[in-house]
């Protein structure tokens, strides 16, 4: 009944029990993530970005999990695709924003200096005041210069709406915000599409960097991208560096900066500045990394707090 009401009365609507069931336990669900958020049971890991040709760790990508207090710590996709659709999904992204921020201050005062990337939904980022918020949450933590975040979306989202994301993306850049295109390649983009979507940062999806090695079409893929990032003078980012060998050959074909179970794995916030104080690139990364690459001018990406600017 409340179906055929919704759909404009005066007509009839089939009773599934087991869509009913469905649509029941999908709810409950909703609402159980609902509290989890007011809960404080949403923890964000970091997975750290390095430039292996230089050996810095240029910055972290945050991502959600879910401290489930039966269930144990749940990742994302068990999770985000059942709010995805909903407003909920706002809520929950507004949180990692804040969060993350809020972290970036904590390892500031310690004497890290890294960029935060967080991933944003397609529903978040096209609210019509996701600028208006944004720059609320980085006026709520004035500590963190603007430049330190960047936004990542999906490639195949910015796609579904390219002239709005694309203004989004502009507005951003104004506030000193950067954006990167995640999962880049399992989308449709042309080349015209990458000239309107003014995103800083082309971040090659996981799924070819994986099989690049043992796969001749992959790697063409990777190749690929990594050109167009070079012709369209974008940044570009490997995801999913598992091997050195993965390293070595990205470093051959012109990409420097990598992510990827290879180089770490994401870990609690806690975890981290002991992690960035004790990596050293691969020795064959920097055997591969030709003459201008040296292991021993890294960047310092630690100072103490005094020797701080
Ligand atoms: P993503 O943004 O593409 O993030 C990379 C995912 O790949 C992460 O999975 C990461 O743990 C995993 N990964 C990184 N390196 C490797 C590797 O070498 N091998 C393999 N097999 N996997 C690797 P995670 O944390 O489960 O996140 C999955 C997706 O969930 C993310 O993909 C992102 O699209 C989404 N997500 C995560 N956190 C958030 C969030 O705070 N907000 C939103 N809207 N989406 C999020
Ligand atoms: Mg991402
Ligand atoms: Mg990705």
């Amino acid at each position: 009944m409340y179906g055929a009401k919704q759909e404009g009365r005066n007509r009839y609507h089939l009773f599934d029990p087991q869509r009913d069931r469905a649509v029941r336990a999908h709810r409950l669900a909703q609402d159980r993530i609902a509290v989890a958020l007011a809960a404080e049971e949403f923890v964000l890991h970091y997975q750290p970005k390095v430039n292996m040709r230089q050996g810095s760790v240029i910055g972290v990508e945050a991502l959600i999990r879910w401290q489930h207090p039966q269930r144990g710590l749940l990742p994302p996709l068990d999770f985000l695709p059942l709010i995805e659709d909903t407003d909920l999904i706002v809520a929950v992204g507004e949180w990692v924003i804040d969060a993350a921020l809020r972290q970036w201050q904590l390892w500031q005062e310690q004497g890290l200096d890294l960029t935060v990337s967080v991933n944003i939904a397609a529903r978040h980022l096209s609210r019509e005041n996701f600028v208006a918020r944004l720059a609320e949450l980085l006026r709520a933590h004035p500590a963190v210069p603007p430049h330190r975040l960047e936004l990542e979306v999906l490639e195949t989202a910015a796609l579904e709406d390219i002239g709005r994301v694309a203004a989004i993306i502009e507005e951003c850049r104004t506030l000193g915000v950067s954006f990167a295109l995640d999962d880049f390649g399992t989308g449709y983009s042309s080349l015209t599409y990458i000239k309107r979507l003014p995103a800083e940062t082309l971040k090659i999806d996981q799924s070819f960097v994986r099989n690049m090695l043992r796969d001749p079409e992959d790697c063409a893929i990777v190749e690929g991208v990594i050109g167009l990032a070079r012709v369209f003078h974008r940044a570009v980012v490997a995801e999913g560096v598992e091997t050195i060998e993965h390293g070595a050959l990205l470093l051959r074909l012109g990409c420097d900066i990598a992510q990827g179970y290879g180089i770490a794995r994401p870990m609690p916030a806690a975890a981290l500045i002991d992690w960035v104080r004790n990596w050293r690139p691969d020795p064959a990364w920097v055997a591969n990394a030709g003459p201008t690459g040296s292991g021993d001018d890294r960047p310092l990406a630690i100072a103490t707090a005094g020797q701080r600017r």
